[in-house]
């Protein structure tokens, strides 16, 4: 059974919103661009499993993209199938060239239009998932059962180069998407061992769906853009470029003359996913480059954002954005 898809990712929206948010000619573009174009690869490799996923035992629960909470930090996972005798966890790459497991430095590149890039090895990737994995059950009381591990290309014309060493048992498997329902299956047979009772497996799949954190991305202090750098004011949904003014109980665009009764929620968004999901009237005044304190506050109520503490004075309040 799919039980969890692929969230729409907060980071992409994040990114975006703060392009639209630099000038034209900002130095950062080039590298969030570059950021933006490789997170969207991510979610395009992790979006063509889908095809194989049917092809699974749909007695097992597949969860894609989970992000769970172990200590001070998290673990994240493009994959997750939970079947009772354990679980198998994937680490999905959609990477165009020819890949290369080097085992005696314990390198990952890949060579692309005869360029070499080291990477970021999946084979510590997935052995940290493993661990952290391990740790989230143990300290949620669940018995203990065998982590298995996957990294899958999504890309078919991805050539993968890797040391015959690599066959052993103990390794991840490593292979292109496809392979994922047939390494289920021969797992199956090599893990015969019931280890979860149905009641236990219904409460980890109720525990892991409701441990699941979206991922968010301290945006501004990655690429080292201040609040000053912003440009403030609303941005007109249609042209993303004018700066919108009050028309009557309305907003209008002096460049493409967009009339918006509900443009400030937009604004109002761009600054929880920048800078934080909470804020005073007097911030997202400034923000919003909206003088009155008054109309904010009309705006605020409209849009029913609730408090972070019981209301004191007006000035002190602090309101909640959600994502
Ligand atoms: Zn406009």
């Amino acid at each position: 059974m799919h039980v969890k898809t692929i969230d729409e990712p907060l980071p992409l929206r994040q990114l975006n919103t703060l392009l639209s948010r630099l000038p034209k000619n900002a130095s950062w573009r080039k590298l969030i661009e570059e950021d933006l174009a490789k997170r969207k690869a991510g979610l395009t490799g992790e979006n063509s499993l889908d095809y194989y996923l049917p092809f699974l035992d749909q007695n097992d629960f597949i969860f894609q993209d989970l992000r769970l909470p172990t200590g001070s930090t998290f673990v994240q996972m493009d994959l997750l199938i939970l079947t009772p005798a354990f679980i198998l966890i994937g680490e999905v790459k959609n990477i165009a060239g020819t890949v290369t497991f080097d085992s005696k430095f314990q390198q990952f590149y890949r060579t692309y239009r005869d360029q070499e890039q080291t990477l970021p090895n999946p084979l510590f990737q997935v052995q940290r998932q493993k661990n952290r994995l391990l740790q989230w059950l143990q300290e949620n009381r669940y018995p203990i059962v065998p982590i298995l591990s996957l990294i899958l290309f999504t890309d078919s014309r991805t050539r993968i180069l890797a040391p015959d060493s690599f066959q052993s048992s103990t390794l991840p498997t490593i292979g292109h998407a496809e392979i994922l329902p047939s390494t289920v299956e021969t797992l199956k047979k090599q893990y015969p061992k019931t280890k979860l009772r149905p009641q236990t497996t219904n409460r980890l799949v109720e525990q892991l769906l409701k441990s699941h954190r979206p991922q968010r991305i301290a945006v501004m202090e990655k690429f080292g853009v201040t609040c000053a750098d912003l440009i403030k004011g609303i941005l007109c949904p249609t042209c993303k470029t004018g700066i919108m003014v009050r028309f009557g109980r309305s907003w209008k665009c002096p460049n493409c003359a967009e009339v918006d009764r509900t443009a400030h929620v937009h604004a109002i968004q761009d600054y929880a996913w920048l800078i934080k999901n909470e804020a005073t009237n007097q911030e997202l005044r400034h923000f919003l480059n909206i003088s009155s304190r008054h109309v904010m506050k009309k705006l605020i109520h409209s849009m029913h954002l609730s408090l972070k503490e019981p209301y004191k004075s007006g000035k002190n309040n602090i309101y909640i954005i959600p994502d």
